[in-house]
């Protein structure tokens, strides 16, 4: 058997717990079918780390993040923890966990099951087969530039400053990230900016353009450029022209959030935010739902694993090259939503409604038949 892949899970609270506790089956029996050695260490994010600890993070979960191949998280936060001090609030662990471990690189699918076209609020022509990655920077730009703040100005009115920055390497990297996915799906690649306006945007179309031209792995991507404002509009007007889209940490806040939307609901997103790859191995990687530990549902058999499990396949595809198992995984609930199995937030009428733990057996179920 190969090395053990060495995986970091951080259920934390709410429905972080369920979710993750059917993507701890999926991956036993990917393990098992497969014959991967997955190495899984469970330990406290958020809430329930403050609760035992008086800490959102320890220093010892942060170390096993750093040592770990691949970590997948749950979500955090809840109402109980709403009133304990900012700098430990549950929210503090993940950034934690995203600046420490130096996670540059935002990756958010927009993927359209076909069984669920319903769902979105675009006409199903547009969304049906839909699969966009946007890769979103994120820990550079204007959320991060200095100088910042509230001024008072000479006249007695309030200035509000943010400031965008970016260095070439910042670019050069988040780019080189989209251009490697991209090598893995259709090879189209579009960087959205507002060079028409931004200096920002003028170097980030530059240094996109200079990866392009210059790094030799990347010659057959193709490559092309669009204001951002244009993009937003795109992405509701025809959706499918896209392939993989690379943009800064604003602009990818915005146009991740309006690409999800296309694919109907929140517990059917995952997300992938990477690193830089040390000495050589694997970029440092945290895999987690985009949705967060919905309170009002929690500890009801109500949560959709279903993002959770995208999450893990998408650790297979980009962390540890298992690009089969990926498909598998998303075939096999491909085939559930196919077969009419809906949680809670995704039911439609004359549907079969489940819960957390029933959709994690159905997509179990489907797997052996793909194995069979
Ligand atoms: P939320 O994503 O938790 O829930 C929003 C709505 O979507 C709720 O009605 C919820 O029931 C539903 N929902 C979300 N995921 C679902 C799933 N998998 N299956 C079925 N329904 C699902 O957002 P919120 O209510 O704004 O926040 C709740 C808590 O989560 C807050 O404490 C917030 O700070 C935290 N949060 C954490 C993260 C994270 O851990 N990354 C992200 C967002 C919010």
């Amino acid at each position: 058997m190969a090395d053990a892949i060495n995986l970091l899970v951080l259920p934390g609270d709410g429905i972080g717990d369920e979710a993750i506790a059917q993507v701890r089956r999926i991956i036993d029996w990917v393990g098992n079918q497969r014959g991967i050695n997955f190495n899984v260490e469970e330990d406290l994010v958020g809430g329930c780390a403050i609760d035992a600890h008086g800490t959102s993070l320890t220093d010892d979960c942060m170390d096993k993040a750093l040592a770990a191949d691949a970590v997948l998280l749950g979500a955090v936060g809840g109402p109980k923890w709403d009133n304990v001090p900012f700098d430990i609030r549950p929210e503090a662990g993940l950034l934690r966990l995203r600046k420490e471990m130096e996670l540059f690189a935002n990756l958010r699918p927009a993927m359209c099951f076909d069984a669920l076209v319903d769902a979105s609020s675009l006409k199903p022509e547009l969304v049906s087969g839909l699969d966009i990655m946007i890769v979103r920077e994120l820990t550079g730009g204007v959320y991060f530039g200095e100088p910042r703040g509230i001024t008072e100005l000479p006249d007695g009115q309030r200035q509000g400053v943010n400031t965008q920055v970016y260095t070439t390497e910042e670019i050069r990297r988040v780019v080189r990230v989209a251009f490697d996915i991209a090598k893995q799906r259709d090879g189209k690649v579009t960087s959205c900016e507002k060079a028409n306006v931004m200096e920002s945007g003028i170097l980030w179309r530059e240094e996109t353009n200079w990866v392009h031209d210059n790094e030799a792995e990347y010659a057959e991507i193709e490559l092309s450029h669009m204001y951002a404002d244009n993009a937003a509009m795109q992405l509701v007007r025809m959706p499918k022209q896209f392939d993989v889209m690379v943009t800064d940490n604003l602009f990818g806040d915005i146009l991740s959030d309006a690409a999800a939307m296309l694919t109907g609901s929140l517990g059917m997103l995952p997300s992938a935010s990477l690193g830089a790859a040390v000495d050589g191995g694997r970029p440092k990687a945290m895999y987690e739902p985009v949705h967060g530990s919905a309170p009002d549902i929690a500890g009801q058999d109500l949560a959709n694993p279903i993002a959770s499990v995208l999450s893990f396949a998408m650790a297979l595809r980009y962390s540890f090259d298992l690009g089969e198992e990926a498909d598998m995984v998303e075939k096999a609930i491909e085939n559930v939503l196919a077969a009419g199995y809906r949680t809670g937030d995704i039911m439609q009428p004359g549907m079969t409604q489940t819960g957390t733990t029933g959709m994690g057996d159905a997509i179990l179920a489907e797997l052996d038949k793909l194995a069979a």
